[in-house]
């Protein structure tokens, strides 16, 4: 069984940047990320510090605007106007989920959909379902990509089923594995909670991705012997053992399925590291696309 290890592919795209960052620095241009943030969510912050320190880390331009919680729709559309006026801000990226009074749907319909690198703006879905390269992709389904392609798992004819109807995961990352060309060509079923019989589906799987916001939905009887299992979920469960009294588990029982499998991702250190890293490579190439640079 592999793991696929999610430090080390997020920290080899990390310096891939690091070259193209240099390389841009060269031609005159510094990608510019703005990361806006509405309230005080503890969860949302710690997400937020980690890109803004990622972004200095790599020499990249970067923003960080945080907002009280009673900050008006009206107050944080101007502020998404000015970042799409400023053309130092390359890439701008409003923290989700803001506070329950904020229309978030269209927060991200303001954002101009050449700077949208969380590739959330309909624009941008259009794009990717048209397959046009320009396309900004969400991070995270970029990032399980990009780990089954770093470990030469072939998705060309595989059978692939995404647990999870997500905008943010499991729609765009269906759209991005049947598209045509490499990481992609895929045979994709999406299901979800009203699907019939889902271990039995879940078992037709040459690659079972679970986007589920379960913890450790996935048990081995939803897992033919020989699968690959990419493990989006992120889920808080409590552990009076642990120093904060909960710890990080998937949508998968790991334990359980791993001795199944040609390859799983961990939780932690699996696709969580690579969200970031899609987040940056998209940054940079908001950025190229915005001054004409080839990529
Ligand atoms: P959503 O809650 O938006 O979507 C969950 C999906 O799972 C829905 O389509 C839902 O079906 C489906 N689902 C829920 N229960 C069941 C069930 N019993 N059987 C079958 N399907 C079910 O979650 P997200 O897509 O935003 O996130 C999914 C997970 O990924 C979460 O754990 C989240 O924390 C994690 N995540 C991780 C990221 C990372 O960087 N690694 C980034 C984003 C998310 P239905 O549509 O019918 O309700």
């Amino acid at each position: 069984m592999t793991l696929i290890d999610g430090k080390t592919v997020s920290r080899k795209v990390l310096e891939e940047c690091r070259a193209d960052i240099a390389a841009m620095k060269a031609q005159g241009v510094v990608p510019g990320l703005a990361v806006v943030i509405v309230g005080d969510n503890p969860a949302s912050q710690a997400y937020v510090g980690s890109k803004v320190r990622t972004c200095a880390d790599l020499g990249l331009f970067s923003r960080h605007i945080a907002l009280p919680a009673a900050t008006s729709q009206d107050d944080l559309l101007a502020v998404v106007a000015d970042l799409n006026a400023d053309p130092a801000v390359h890439g701008i990226l409003v923290q989700s989920p803001p506070p329950p009074h904020i229309d978030e749907a269209a927060v991200v319909r303001a954002i101009r959909p050449d700077k949208d690198v969380d590739g959330f703006h309909p624009e941008n879905v259009a794009r990717l379902a048209l397959e046009d390269p320009a396309a900004f992709v969400p991070c995270t389904p970029l990032g399980c990509q990009r780990l089954l392609i770093e470990y030469g798992i072939e998705t060309a004819g595989a059978r692939v089923v995404i647990v999870g109807r997500s905008m943010i995961v499991g729609k765009p990352l269906a759209l991005l594995l049947m598209a045509r060309g490499k990481g992609g060509d895929a045979t994709v079923t999406v299901a979800h909670s009203r699907t019939r019989n889902l271990p039995a589906v879940c078992r037709d799987a040459d690659i079972l991705i679970a986007a589920i916001g379960r913890p450790e939905f996935v048990t081995a009887d939803f897992v033919k012997d020989g699968a690959v299992v990419i493990d989006v979920g992120i889920n808080r469960v409590t552990d009076p053992s642990a120093k904060n009294g909960y710890r990080i588990v998937g949508d998968v029982n790991f334990a359980d399925v791993s001795p199944r499998c040609a390859a799983i991702t961990p939780v932690p250190g699996g696709v969580g590291p690579m969200t970031i890293a899609m987040l940056i490579s998209n940054t940079l190439k908001a950025a190229r696309l915005q001054h004409g640079l080839a990529s």
